[in-house]
């Protein structure tokens, strides 16, 4: 492979230096599709996007879990005379 070997980079819209890539095993030219700064975007990225997601999924959960509790406790409280 020769020095001045570059390849376009769909993330950062431009032509890169072969070292500016990890290597790939099973693409054609055996380099990632994205640069390494790109792809460690994405990855990060992809990180942020799941945590978010648990983190949302987890505020539902308890707000779920709050309202079933509040609706119980008002139950139990006019049972009793006492709301
Ligand atoms: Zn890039």
């Amino acid at each position: 492979m020769n020095e001045d070997w570059t390849k376009w980079c769909p993330g950062c819209r431009q032509h890169l230096p072969v070292e500016d890539w990890h290597r790939h095993k099973g693409t054609k030219d055996g380099l990632q599709y994205r640069c390494k700064v790109c792809q460690r975007q994405l990855v990060t990225s992809a990180r942020n996007r799941r945590k978010k997601a648990e983190q949302q999924a987890m505020r539902r959960l308890l707000k779920e879990q709050r309202e079933a509790y509040d609706a119980l406790l008002r139950e139990a409280l006019e049972e009793v005379g006492l709301a």
